[in-house]
């Protein structure tokens, strides 16, 4: 393998890795620990044959999952370590190579992100032990957002509580955004336009991208604002939370459950937060499921055509994630609701772009229509992208 950056997704119960090489025509060792923290835990992945595996962990923690899975790695020699941090803050605008400081600062935007820098921090802390001479990188989902004006950043609340408190619009999935962003203008003719992004896996986000920097995007403060998700309740009334306290007697970790556990497709569907079953369900007519695919939809059409106000013009709109790759339902509701954008979808092109395939799902007749692309998302390879080109530029500035 060809100087493999090993990229290190840790969320609060999982923790994911590849083995990235620096050509895409070799094949990335990947996998995945999960379930950490319980008695179910578990190892499964790719090994360096090629061949699926899969091995209990008997109630490991972060630390313990991460020795193992480095363990495993031992032979393949990476050059450096990417890590996905969810929250940076303000302070991080791009890959940042870590050390003593840029640790500090990420505890310190814990609060914003409680279930998932922790985990961030813990993976970073058990890779150093166990390759130290490797580079760390943190590779921030903020970051791609920091070029949002401050018209789409700011919440119309009294200006203290940015100034003192951070308080603001931040958005998430950056490496996604960024990734089919820079591969859409790739792809299409009309390159360095105006594109609205739909990141749509069990969390969902869309995006508004000009000329190939973040300008809107669904998300905020928190990875709970917009839109609706398998399990997250996205945009409320934010009067509900003092609803709830004074007429149900909820307290704050309640309400925080509700929306971020138990809403979402799972809470309007009563069934599931997993697309596939609810088109299974509503084929036989299940109430909840027809009504949670369309409200999802509704609501994302809705975020496409507000955040379009972001761009100077459309030259189309990119579907990825689990959903947005796989899901041609949902893709045609979608454009169906937003023909008066002048969207048009070509049904053959949308039925078979599934499974993995890119490409477009327009007819494209008019040349002036906006384009319809389904690009299939590569986290992994923007961060070992991210990651290679940081130490680059680090590597030309040396002293000689
Ligand atoms: P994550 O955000 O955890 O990375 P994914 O991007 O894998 O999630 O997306 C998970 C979602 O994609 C689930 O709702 C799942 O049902 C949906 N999905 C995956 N395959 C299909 C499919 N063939 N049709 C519809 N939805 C799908």
């Amino acid at each position: 393998m060809n100087d493999p950056v090993l990229v290190i997704n840790c969320g609060s119960s999982s923790i994911k890795y590849a083995l990235v090489p620096d050509s895409a025509h070799q094949p990335r060792l990947s996998g995945l620990a999960e379930r950490l923290g319980s008695e179910d835990a578990r190892l499964k992945g790719v090994d360096g044959q090629g061949r699926p595996f899969s091995r209990p962990l008997h109630g490991a923690g972060h630390a313990d999952a991460m020795a193992e899975i480095l363990e495993g790695l031992e032979e393949q020699h990476p050059v450096a370590v990417g890590h996905r941090v969810v929250h940076g803050g303000e302070r991080f605008t791009r890959a940042t190579r870590i050390d003593a400081a840029v640790r500090r600062a990420i505890e310190a935007t814990v609060a914003m992100a409680p279930l998932h820098n922790p985990a961030n921090l813990e993976g970073m802390a058990a890779t150093q032990a166990l390759f130290p001479d490797l580079p760390q990188v943190a590779v921030f989902d903020t970051a791609f957002h920091q070029t949002l004006p401050p018209r789409a950043y700011r919440y119309a609340l009294p200006d203290a509580l940015y100034r003192r408190h951070g308080i603001r619009r931040y958005g998430f999935h950056g490496s996604s955004h960024a990734y089919v962003s820079a591969r859409v203008d790739a792809l299409s003719e009309r390159r360095h336009g105006g594109w609205l992004i739909a990141h749509l896996g069990n969390g969902c986000s869309t995006c508004a991208v000009w000329q190939g920097q973040s300008v809107d995007t669904s998300m905020g403060l928190t990875p709970l604002e917009g839109l609706v998700m398998g399990t997250r309740s996205g945009d409320v009334d934010p009067g509900l939370h003092a609803h709830l306290a004074r007429q149900l007697d909820w307290s704050l970790e309640r309400i925080d459950t509700l929306l971020n556990k138990e809403s979402g497709l799972l809470g309007l569907s009563g069934l599931s937060n997993d697309m596939r079953r609810l088109h299974q369900a509503a084929a036989e007519h299940h109430a909840g499921a027809e009504l949670a695919i369309e409200v999802f939809c509704y609501r994302l059409a809705k975020s496409l055509a507000g955040l379009s106000c972001a761009l100077p013009r459309l030259d189309g709109i990119v579907f990825t994630g689990g959903i947005g790759e796989n899901d041609s339902d949902v893709r045609a509701r979608v454009v169906e609701q937003l023909r008066h954008f002048g969207l048009r979808l070509d049904a053959v092109a949308n039925a078979d772009t599934v499974g993995g395939r890119e490409g477009r799902i327009d007819p494209g007749e008019d040349g002036r229509a906006p384009e319809l692309w389904v690009i299939p998302t590569d986290e992994e390879g923007r961060i070992a992208e991210e990651t290679r080109q940081l130490l680059q530029e680090e590597a030309a500035h040396a002293p000689q």
